[in-house]
């Protein structure tokens, strides 16, 4: 375990690292300072409370404002390293691409995962953001998760149920760290499992705004109903701000253009949020984690 005064006098802590580019909306302001961990042990580590800290792991849920993040990101590098499989047990690293995850375990007939083909994040931004598509979320396939607490160092094992896991919810807190994470799938086969990521691959080519600048969907579905059926209703679609528009494929995205800001994502998610309250009587809430925002 290494404190934050130890890695800064190491010069382990990079500064002034550009989020941009680490982000799948490709903009956003520096991090004052920058942990790069290769390895689960160099996550094991201790910030004090004045210190603001951030997880960052593929960044494919967030927005950081150009103004940045005025603390300490802790970036969890894409790594397969300590992913192991055990009939339909699997073990895997918090920085572990989701993607990788859902093509390994379908190689290995592997049933549960092949829905993660789609969603381009890592185990450890999948058991914050309890994320799920397809009827299926994280927590039907998750045993259990490794959190290390990053102010006071405690380790833990956490299941589905004492991480609260909903709808795109848990009980992670900013000072919470997935280390790794325990799954278990059921009995399939390598052709079943190719032809169900083929099959959720075709799906989103259809329905999403592919090789554009996002973030997914923008607000979570209120009960019984689809964020995108209800901002499309009030014709929403297209309104844009700067560079950001609402997708006109898929109303729950909001897409960047080459010019865009991260200003300009929050003030259309605001905008949007607002006309669907004025217009439409519902409260979206953002899926999205807006980061450095007033
Ligand atoms: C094209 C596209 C499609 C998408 N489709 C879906 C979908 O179908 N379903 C869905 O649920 N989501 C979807 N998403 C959103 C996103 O991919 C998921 O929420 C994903 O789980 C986020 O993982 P991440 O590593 O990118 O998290 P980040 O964006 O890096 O972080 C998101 C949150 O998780 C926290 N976090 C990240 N890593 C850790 C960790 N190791 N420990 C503790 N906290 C952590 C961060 O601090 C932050 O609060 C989509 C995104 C895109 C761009």
């Amino acid at each position: 375990m290494r404190t934050f005064d130890e890695l800064l006098a190491d010069g382990r802590l990079e500064s002034d690292v550009p989020l941009g580019p680490l982000s799948t909306y490709r903009r956003g302001g520096p991090a004052r300072w920058f942990l790069r961990a290769e390895s689960t042990d160099d996550l094991r580590i201790v910030v004090p409370d004045e210190v603001a800290v951030l997880v960052l792991g593929r960044g494919s849920n967030m927005v950081v404002a150009s103004r940045g993040f005025d603390g300490l990101v802790v970036h969890l590098l894409p790594t397969t390293e300590g992913l192991t499989i055990d009939g339909v047990d699997v073990d895997a690293p918090g920085g572990c691409p989701l993607p990788l995850l859902a093509r390994r375990t379908a190689s290995e007939g592997i049933g549960g995962f092949a829905w993660y083909v789609g969603i381009p994040g890592s185990v450890g931004g999948a058991v914050r953001m309890n994320a799920g598509c397809h009827g299926s979320d994280t927590s039907d396939v998750l045993v259990e998760a490794t959190v290390w607490h990053l102010r006071t160092g405690a380790e833990g094992r956490r299941g589905p149920a004492e991480l609260d896991l909903s709808y795109r919810h848990s009980n992670l807190t900013d000072d919470e760290l997935v280390l790794a994470a325990s799954f278990r799938g059921v009995p399939s086969t390598p052709a079943d499992e190719e032809a169900a990521m083929r099959e959720v691959t075709r799906w989103r080519r259809e329905t999403q705004p592919g090789g554009t600048f996002n973030a997914g969907s923008v607000f979570k579905n209120p009960p019984g109903d689809a964020a995108g059926r209800i901002i499309d209703s009030l014709g929403l679609k297209g309104t844009s701000v700067g560079g950001a528009r609402v997708s006109p494929r898929h109303a729950n995205f909001i897409e960047a253009e080459d010019d865009a800001t991260p200003e300009d994502v929050h003030a259309l998610m605001s905008l949007v949020r607002d006309e669907v309250a004025r217009r439409g009587g519902v409260e979206l809430t953002p899926e999205i984690r807006f980061v450095g925002f007033a």
